[in-house]
């Protein structure tokens, strides 16, 4: 089993982090992306995995985090992928919730988007809300390596238009709420090699878990909520899923 999108590397696994990575081998889990959010975790991340193989890395600004610096920051990742090579470039995007003006969340999508071509890295997406955006800068930069846009949720018609451009989709702790019904319908009609689980840790908690920092773990239960609503085993599940990850990031285990 294999959580596509953790971020694993900040605070709130402070004080717990090696005990759960433990407890995730012993539970079968082989590998754990841990995607970028701004520059200071870069450096944090690809510590955790000089220390940690099973851990995977991306580096990205996180439209959550631009702030005034973020040219500066753009520049320093440029100077940083000289130096390590992460598995992808991420998490990237656009979100529709936030202050930070549209344009300039385009802007700074489509340099990473660039930046990713230069190295032929695939990409880790965030949306909410923006996902005729987010096709429409694929689309403006003929993105052609790949990646998956996380926590997604919406319909057949958005899956597929991502998927065209060989984005799959990663699927969370959102299936498991009764009001997800357009993206349950959505995952019910995907073709075996479209999709990755994830958990979005310590963010999306499960049904039930609601105000609980989510972990890793869970990636299980997202595995049997995915199992039920498509009619097919967990080891099935497993098995495709981990086929799609170690595919969309180039990995050969
Ligand atoms: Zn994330």
């Amino acid at each position: 089993m294999i959580d596509s999108h953790c971020h694993l590397d900040f605070d709130a696994f402070e004080h717990d982090r090696n005990e759960l990575i433990a407890r995730c081998q012993q539970a079968g889990i082989s590998r754990i992306m841990l995607p970028g959010t701004h520059q200071a975790g870069w450096q944090q991340q690809s510590t955790l995995q000089q220390a940690q193989p099973m851990l995977d890395i991306s580096f990205g600004l996180h439209p959550y985090f631009i702030r005034d610096d973020w040219q500066q920051q753009l520049d320093y990742l440029h100077t940083l992928l000289g130096s390590i090579q992460p598995q992808a470039i991420g998490e990237i995007g656009l979100d529709a919730s936030l202050a930070v003006p549209m344009a300039l969340q385009q802007q700074i999508l489509q340099i990473q988007l660039k930046l990713a071509m230069s190295y032929q890295l695939p990409i880790i997406l965030h949306h909410r809300k923006t996902h005729h955006l987010l096709i429409q800068a694929l689309k403006e930069t003929q993105f052609c390596y790949g990646g998956v846009v996380h926590g997604f949720s919406g319909s057949l018609q958005q899956a597929q238009e991502y998927l065209r451009y060989g984005i799959r989709l990663g699927i969370g702790g959102t299936i498991t709420y009764p009001r997800a019904q357009k993206t349950i319908a959505t995952l019910k009609a995907l073709p075996d090699d479209s999709f990755m689980l994830e958990t979005d840790a310590p963010d999306m908690p499960l049904m039930g878990a609601q105000g609980q920092r989510n972990t890793p773990l869970q990636v299980l239960k997202v595995a049997n909520a995915v199992a039920h609503i498509r009619g097919q085993s967990v080891d099935e599940i497993d098995q495709l899923t981990t086929a799609n990850y170690l595919a969309t990031f180039g990995l050969s285990r």
